[in-house]
């Protein structure tokens, strides 16, 4: 099977599930128990595949790990309990005091928030505009290790040179960490341009309905772990390419305990099963949604962001790496207008945080998720104070455009 949705749906059954079960069943133990002793050590040992403790290990957690390997079409998968988890635990197991980091700037507003707690801990982290390959070039030193990027981001679109990044993280030999959750892996995999680990959010488009926490790390088997001095003796066993993952998880999940639970795990693959769908529906109205904004007179809509229109700077980018161009837009209303009277007029979008849901989003940006780091952060960043992002859902496209239309009227 090669399609992206054969794939995941017949993933479980190429694994024996008890019973001929179609789904793999939730497996609610915390430990696991062996009848040869030799074989509990040799597990722990990791001479020998096997389950041994929840916090690591679980069989539902790992159908799932293999449904999200398949979509990025990568060597092995770690779940964890929410995204940040997973970005902080990849990034806690790998980096050491000292190590340099290169980010972009553009980044999910926790992330930043995250960078800046670990630059306080130890590691440097230079925030670059990654939507140029010369700026991340420029920032490297002897001491990099890492470059982080995200694909599309959120709320302004803004797409880094992904492809750049990772021939020069190629030619300096360093870890290319690629989050690409605005995309998911139905519309990119971050492989094609030569990513090391790729990281996932859960809880967005791949499960989808907005009701369940996760996040995810994949090992693409495209960096030479063999010459990384941060991997610990005990992870140095076997094949070079899985030395950063099982560090990842051998010593980051144990370590900081982030567990992805096995329910979380099986609504997760529930969800996984129709990413595809949804992500066609969700490209095609923020396509439809972007247009209608861009149309309206300047004493509506001052401006839309949103990859798949021609104006947008990365549109061909955009076209060329992904597609289609995700479902987050974000636009300013105009200043003439009042942003909560708007906001309060529209009857489908739902006034929340949160994104890739099946329900469509919308949430001021300036006084919610970027109202912590102040008006300074803000105009960097190009966050006007009329900013509102959208999350488009798997509405009827109409019903989104109409909901628009009579907000506008209305206020
Ligand atoms: C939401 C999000 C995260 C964090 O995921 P959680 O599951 O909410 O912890 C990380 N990166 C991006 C790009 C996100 O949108």
């Amino acid at each position: 099977m090669k399609g992206f949705t054969s794939k995941i749906v017949h993933s479980d059954r190429q694994q024996a599930v008890e019973h001929g079960a179609v789904h793999k069943p939730v497996h609610d133990s915390v430990a696991f128990s062996f009848e040869d002793a030799h074989e509990l050590a040799a597990v722990f040992q990791g001479k020998q595949p096997g389950y041994t403790y929840g916090r690591q290990v679980n069989p539902t957690v790992t159908a799932l790990e293999n449904k999200i390997t398949a979509m990025e079409q990568g060597v092995a998968s770690v779940c964890f309990g929410t995204g940040m988890a997973a970005i902080g635990t990849t990034m806690f197991a790998l980096l050491r005091a000292g190590d340099h980091v290169v980010s972009s700037a553009f980044l999910f507003g926790n992330t930043t928030s995250l960078f800046n707690s670990f630059d306080r801990q130890g590691l440097n982290i230079s925030f670059v505009d990654a939507t140029n390959v010369d700026n991340v070039a420029n920032a490297i030193t002897a001491e990099t290790k890492m470059v982080f990027v995200e694909t599309i981001a959120n709320p302004r679109t803004q797409i880094a040179d992904l492809k750049a990044i990772g021939e020069l993280c190629r030619q300096r030999g360093l870890i290319y960490v690629v989050d690409n959750t605005m995309t998911s892996p139905y519309l990119f995999q971050p492989r094609s341009v030569g990513a090391s680990l790729v990281i996932n959010s859960l809880t967005k488009y791949i499960s989808g309905h907005g009701n369940v926490l996760g996040g995810v790390v994949t090992e693409l088997g495209t960096y030479d772990w063999g010459a990384f001095q941060n991997i610990y003796a005990d992870y140095r066993k076997g094949d070079s390419v899985r030395w950063g993952i099982t560090q990842i998880r051998k010593k980051g999940l144990r370590d900081l305990g982030a567990a992805l639970t096995a329910q979380s795990a099986h609504d997760i693959s529930k969800g996984a099963e129709t990413l595809a769908l949804r992500m066609e529906r969700q490209c095609s109205n923020a396509q439809v949604l972007a247009e209608f904004l861009q149309q309206q007179p300047s004493s509506s809509v001052e401006a839309v962001y949103y990859p798949g229109l021609p104006q947008h700077p990365q549109y061909q980018r955009s076209q060329d790496l992904f597609g289609r161009s995700g479902a987050i837009l974000s636009f300013e209303l105009s200043a003439d207008r009042d942003l909560w009277q708007f906001l309060n007029a529209l009857q489908v979008a739902i006034k929340s945080t949160n994104l890739g849901d099946n329900r469509s989003l919308v949430i001021p940006v300036a006084q919610t998720i970027y109202h912590e780091v102040g008006p300074k952060v803000r105009a960097d960043m190009g966050i006007a104070d009329t900013l509102i992002r959208v999350s488009v859902g798997i509405e009827d496209v109409e019903d989104l455009t109409d909901d628009f239309a009579q907000a506008f009227a209305r206020s």
